[in-house]
């Protein structure tokens, strides 16, 4: 018994925000297959609302984690060293061989320097993905992380070149596939459960949903206003459902931008399964996420992103996403693009249900 128990492998995986659940989920419900593999899970606390954290693992099936950071911190590095130094007493355990992150988000950061200081693996899922800008925090979260990963999970080819021309070892890339596509792959027969449209009284196509919460649109009140200006455009033509994230209400409200919210219909952000109903009787999408220009990529639901670059171009070829740069966009062309059908019908490698057999079987 003992002899079998040292034989697994055991990894800490590290998540902090929705998108992070949303990636996490495949992968705690498919290890349960493997018996010589072992994961403790870590939540760094930085998503802590009920409608940004719980009702993901409630929804999704995520364990409960067995540790629950609490980071508090008014400053970006006060958060940051504070993560990296909880969980670098947590894996300095000789049990664990490595750890796990996700993404860009700096919980992903504080994983990845965590692991390298003590020397242990690092195994980073959505690697290579790269906006070529460098003002983005998630840009230098990224190339940070897979500089420092021993595996690299990549999700489109694009990812893959960047990293050779990184020069990053070619054995240590690995082209899987999008595991986000996987959770909807899983859950899609439970997105019917909603009734979200009915209960916000909408009507199937004939509405757009908006997510708005990157620091490059909402940290300067010209840009925001900029952006829900365009917003109040839409909602002339269709309603607009807008799941406001917590950071970006503080900041509508500190800038005293409320007056714009009273034409959209403003919502708490919600949970998975009445976010993908939402998107799915949409008739298309206004956001600057970066996972929701894959889900409507995946889905053929036209997707306006309100930003001047997108470190997921597969979407851009699909035809569904577009870029709106903030200075030039313009409401009409994002009106015309959500009316958009025409898609290219072919799929994208590995955008299925079997991202995360892939990943376990290469750990
Ligand atoms: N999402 C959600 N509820 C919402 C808004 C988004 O469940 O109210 C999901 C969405 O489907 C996607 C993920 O959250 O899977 C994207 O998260 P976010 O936009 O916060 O992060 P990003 O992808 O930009 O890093």
């Amino acid at each position: 018994m003992i002899e079998s128990m040292s034989l697994k492998k055991s990894y800490l995986v590290v998540v902090g925000a929705r998108p992070n659940f949303i990636k996490a989920a495949p992968l705690f419900k498919r290890v349960k297959e493997y018996n010589d593999l072992e994961f403790t899970l870590v939540h760094t606390g930085q998503h802590f609302d009920t409608n940004m954290s719980k009702i993901f693992f409630d929804q999704m099936g995520i364990p409960k984690p067995d540790i629950q950071l609490e980071i508090e911190g008014e400053l970006y590095s006060e958060k940051l060293g504070k993560m990296f130094s909880a969980l670098k007493k947590i894996v300095k355990d000789p049990k664990y061989q490595g750890i796990i992150v996700f993404g860009d988000i700096n919980s992903t950061l504080a994983g990845a320097i965590a692991a390298s200081s003590t020397s242990k693996k690092l195994i980073h899922i959505e690697s290579g993905l790269r906006s070529h800008d460098r003002r983005m925090p998630e840009e230098l979260n990224r190339v940070i992380t897979d500089h420092l990963s021993s595996k690299l999970f990549v999700t489109e080819q694009a990812g893959v070149d960047n990293l050779v021309l990184e020069g990053v070892d070619k054995n240590k890339i690995f082209l899987v596939g999008n595991i986000m596509i996987e959770s909807i792959e899983i859950f899609k027969d439970t997105f019917d459960q909603s009734t979200i449209i009915n209960d916000l009284r909408l009507e199937e196509k004939n509405y757009i949903v908006a997510t708005i919460h990157r620091a490059e649109n909402t940290d300067k009140k010209e840009i925001l206003e900029k952006i829900l200006n365009i917003l109040c455009d839409v909602s002339k033509i269709n309603q607009v459902v807008f799941p406001l994230h917590p950071g970006t209400r503080k900041l509508i409200s500190n800038y005293g931008l409320g007056k714009y919210l009273e034409s959209l219909v403003v919502i708490e952000p919600v949970g998975y399964i009445d976010f993908m109903k939402l998107v799915l009787g949409a008739k298309g999408v206004v956001t600057d996420s970066g996972g929701i220009q894959e889900e409507t990529s995946h889905l053929r639901i036209p997707c306006c992103t309100l930003r001047d670059n997108t470190e997921r171009p597969v979407t851009l070829t699909l035809g569904t996403n577009k870029l709106f740069p903030i200075e030039s966009m313009k409401s009409d062309e994002i009106i015309n693009h959500l009316t958009k059908t025409d898609f290219n019908p072919k799929t994208i490698p590995f955008w299925d249900n079997q991202v995360s057999k892939r990943i376990l079987d290469l750990l």
